[in-house]
C-alpha cells in the first residue's frame, strides 16, 4: 500500500460508518461498488453502521431496501436519526416520558417502540421531538410552540433545511425548526449529522474507538463535518451532493476524497491480498 491520503485514512481502521444516499444508492439504484464493499466487510467481520438523517423510515425499512439491492445489511446495522433521537431522549427525560412529536410514521413508530407516551397536549409534554412531517398543520405547530413556551426542550432528528428529491429541493426539517425557533426563541438540540451524537452512539454499538473508525459520506457539511466533530477518519465520495470544487471552502477537511465507494472497496481488497 502507498502513502496516499486514502491509505493513510484507512490505516488501522476496522469499523465503518457509512451514509446512505449518494454513497451506496441513488433512489432505487445501487451505486457501483457498494454491494462488493459490504460483502467484503461481512467476509472479514469488520463492523459497520449505516447512518442516516432521514427521519421518515425505520431501521427495518432501510435494511429491507438494501437487502433488495443484494446488500448484506440487517436492521441492527442501521442507525436512523429517529433511533438515535429516542436513545438521547431516554437518557435525558427518562424511560416512558411524555413526548409531543412532529414527524411521520418512522419517527412515531420508533418512539412508541422505545416505550414513550405520545401526547398532543402541550401541558403534558416532557419534550418536543421534531422530524420531517410532510402533513404538518398550523394546529400542530401551534401546540408545539405552546409546549416549548412551557419549558419543554426541542429535540430535532436532523437539521436539513432543504430536501433533495427527484423534483428539486423541498422544505426539510430544518425549515420547521426555523419556524419553531422564530415563534418561541427556543433553539433545537440536533441529534442528526453534522452533530457527532449519532456517530458516537453507533461507535458505542460497534465497540470501536475513534482511532479505529472511519466515516464515509457524500455530504461535506453533514457527514464529513460530523466525522470531524467525532474525531474519526473521514472519506468524502464524489458520487453524491458534493463536488470537488466545494472541498476548499467547506467547514471540514476530509481525510481523503475519492470518486465513489468502489475506490474504497478496491483499496480494501488490495490491503487484504
Ligand atoms: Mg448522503
Amino acid at each position: 500500500m502507498g502513502t496516499d491520503p486514502l491509505s493513510a485514512v484507512l490505516a488501522g481502521r476496522r469499523a465503518f460508518l457509512v451514509d446512505l444516499d449518494g454513497v451506496i444508492y441513488e433512489g432505487a439504484r445501487a451505486i457501483d461498488g457498494a454491494r462488493e464493499f459490504f460483502h467484503h466487510l461481512r467476509a472479514h467481520r469488520m463492523p459497520f453502521h449505516l447512518i442516516t438523517n432521514n427521519s421518515t423510515r425505520t431501521a427495518a425499512d432501510v435494511a429491507l431496501h438494501l437487502q433488495r439491492m443484494d446488500m448484506p445489511v440487517s436492521e441492527s446495522d442501521v442507525l436512523t436519526s429517529p433511533e438515535a433521537t429516542a436513545i438521547h431522549v431516554e437518557q435525558r427525560c427518562g424511560h416512558g416520558a411524555c413526548i409531543f412529536v412532529i414527524g411521520e410514521d418512522g419517527l412515531v413508530r420508533t418512539l412508541i417502540a422505545h416505550g414513550f407516551t405520545l401526547t398532543t397536549e402541550p401541558d403534558r409534554a416532557d419534550a418536543v421531538v421534531c422530524g420531517l412531517d410532510r402533513r404538518l398543520t398550523y394546529d400542530r405547530l401551534r401546540r408545539a410552540c405552546m409546549a416549548l413556551r412551557r419549558g419543554a426542550p426541542l429535540i430535532a432528528t436532523n437539521p436539513d433545511r432543504a430536501l433533495p428529491t427527484e423534483s428539486g429541493f423541498l422544505p426539510g426539517n430544518g425549515a420547521t425548526l426555523a419556524y419553531l425557533e422564530a415563534a418561541t426563541g427556543v433553539k433545537p438540540l440536533v441529534i442528526g449529522k453534522p452533530s457527532p451524537t449519532m456517530l458516537q452512539i453507533a461507535m458505542a454499538r460497534m465497540r470501536s474507538t475513534v482511532a479505529e473508525t472511519v466515516m464515509i459520506g457524500d455530504g461535506i457539511e453533514t457527514d464529513i463535518l460530523a466525522g470531524a466533530r467525532a474525531s474519526v477518519g473521514t472519506i468524502l465520495v464524489l458520487s453524491g451532493v458534493t463536488r470537488e470544487a466545494d472541498v476548499a471552502n467547506a467547514s471540514a477537511t476530509p481525510g481523503a476524497v475519492v470518486e465513489s465507494i468502489a475506490t474504497v472497496w478496491q483499496r480494501l481488497i488490495g490491503g487484504h491480498s
